[in-house]
């Protein structure tokens, strides 16, 4: 018993476990995005056993707590070695918080050398990617001043020609970054054509090899050069988090020289405290995750990885089989690796097509979550279909068979439907905003909190009816259908939208009011 505390341990915990009941499923492979399962409970264990003997430790001073150092370089000895990289120790790494962060530093370094050898510029630096490239990088340019230019895609396969890309280089380009695979679409970007050309321009090139890196390693298949063997990629991102079945909190950044790397650094003696020297965003930081990522190395070795891979790859191969089967349903262009997305098969009649939102829609309802991805106009005016994203883990093939077909079932329960009518939807509950649709389009960025609320309500997505009302604060659970809230996100003004949906996200996290 614990002396002295305000509640015994077993039933805070049993108060956990019980909202634990209530989140989605994270092992059985049910969901098919965000969390990635080896299938292997006593991984799991391990790495929670690991992650438990370095709990008090500060993986800030690595000098300090040397225990972080040892599991550090070890973890980025094995990514470099299978990433590519072995040939050379030139490569130096980080173990990151995530692939945000490894993506965050890619650029964050990319601007600082570019800076440095051009001492006074006044220019804002460009940050040069396919509109596949994941959100992290839009959040990079934002965080750290750069421009970030998006070159649009094939909207039928959404892969990137790396003359296209060409076309965008110039001096101020900073960094190009190409995705191995992308996550929309999981489209293996054209890494050795765009590294000769980056190479020969002198241009700092990152390989976001966030999702896919730690599988594509142990590929079952030939594929592509993708990694730090090709010689003009100057650094690359993967994640443990994900295919090295790692708990949340741990990526990898490699960074091909040494000097090239330090420019990842921050250090400052300029304060009367000790001295700050950090290679991550963060300060003081866990060494949980990195022992967990450490721990999960050492346990499975190469074998262990190539044999979780081909069980990710096997399943994979088989999911494609059954959409490519589906009518009405067709898998976008040629993904590379454990993922891939779906859209609607535009060569059969309308009666005959299924609208992917509804699809996964209709699968939801029977268990399974996978992931709606809005459609997306680009630059030069072309429209990426909407679709929905499959990530496929080991321990989906134990369940490859009733997947299948509720997968069948799902498309069966609403072919035939047509697309949420977003343009539609938004007419309509423009009738129920004070203010009609004119308010809803002059709405954006600015809008404050209480209206960005009111909105939400208006649109069903926020409970609680008035501001005033007792129940506000409570954003509830996702609504059954999120069909309709994907054709909104596709409709409305993009500011609006990213507005709306921050304020959905700060007060799903706002306390309750006390009712006592
Ligand atoms: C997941 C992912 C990221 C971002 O990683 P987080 O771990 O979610 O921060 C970056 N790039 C790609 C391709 C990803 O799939």
């Amino acid at each position: 018993m614990m002396h002295g505390f305000r509640r015994e341990a077993p039933e805070i915990l049993a108060e956990l476990e019980a909202l634990r009941a209530a989140d989605a499923p994270t092992h059985g492979g049910r969901v098919l995005s965000y969390v990635y399962d080896s299938g292997l409970a006593e991984l799991d264990e391990l790495a929670a056993d690991a992650a438990r003997l370095v709990q008090p430790v500060n993986g800030l001073d690595p000098t300090t707590f040397t225990s972080v150092a040892a599991m550090e370089a070890g973890v980025v000895g094995f990514a470099r070695r299978v990433l590519g990289g072995a040939e050379d120790d030139e490569i130096a790494g980080s173990v990151t918080s995530g692939g945000t962060e490894s993506c965050l530093l890619a650029v964050k370094s990319a601007r600082d050398l570019w800076r440095s050898v051009r001492a006074g510029t006044p220019r804002v630096p460009r940050v040069v990617a396919p509109v596949t490239v994941h959100a992290a990088f839009h959040k990079a340019a934002e965080y750290f001043g750069l421009e970030l230019d998006l070159v649009p895609v094939d909207p039928a396969t959404g892969a990137v020609s790396a003359t296209a890309i060409e076309e965008r280089l110039g001096d101020d380009v900073a960094l190009v970054v190409v995705s191995g695979p992308s996550y929309p679409f999981a489209a293996l970007d054209p890494v050795a054509d765009v590294a000769a050309i980056t190479a020969r321009r002198g241009i700092a090139r990152h390989v976001d090899a966030c999702i896919g890196g730690f599988a594509l390693a142990f590929w079952p298949e030939e594929l592509p050069a993708w990694n730090l063997s090709v010689p003009g990629v100057t650094s690359l991102s993967a994640d443990l988090h994900k295919y090295g079945y790692a708990p949340k909190g741990v990526s990898v950044l490699l960074t091909r020289g040494r000097d090239r790397q330090r420019f990842q650094y921050f250090a400052t003696t300029a304060w009367p405290g000790y001295p700050v020297v950090n290679p991550t965003l963060m300060g003081s930081k866990p060494a949980g995750p990195l022992a967990a990522g450490w721990a999960i190395i050492e346990a499975l070795g190469d074998d262990g990885f190539t044999g979780l891979t081909a069980q990710a790859a096997r399943a994979t191969g088989a999911l494609r089989e059954v959409v490519a089967g589906i009518e009405g349903l067709t898998v976008v262009g040629e993904p590379t690796g454990p993922l891939f997305a779906v859209a609607t098969d535009e060569s059969v009649p309308a009666g005959r097509r299924v609208d992917p939102h509804h699809w996964a829609d209709a699968a939801r309802a029977a268990g399974w979550h996978l992931q709606l991805q809005p459609a997306l106009t680009q630059a030069d005016g072309t429209r990426l279909p909407h679709t929905t994203h499959l990530t496929v883990t080991p321990v989906t093939e134990t369940v490859v068979g009733e997947l299948s077909q509720a997968l069948v079932a799902a498309a069966d329960a609403v072919r035939g439907e047509p697309a949420v009518d977003g343009a539609a939807l938004v007419a309509a509950l423009a009738d129920s905003v004070p203010g009609g649709l004119d308010a809803l389009a002059g709405a954006s960025a600015g809008l404050d909190s209480e209206s960005a609320a009111g909105l939400l309500r208006a649109f069903g997505l926020l409970g609680g009816a008035a501001p005033d009302d007792e129940t506000t604060g409570s954003a509830g659970a996702l609504p059954d259908t999120l069909a309709p809230v994907l054709a909104l996100v596709e409709e409305l003004p993009p500011q609006l939208t990213e507005r709306l949906l921050i304020e959905l996200l700060a007060r799903v996290v706002e306390p309750v009011r006390d009712r006592g």
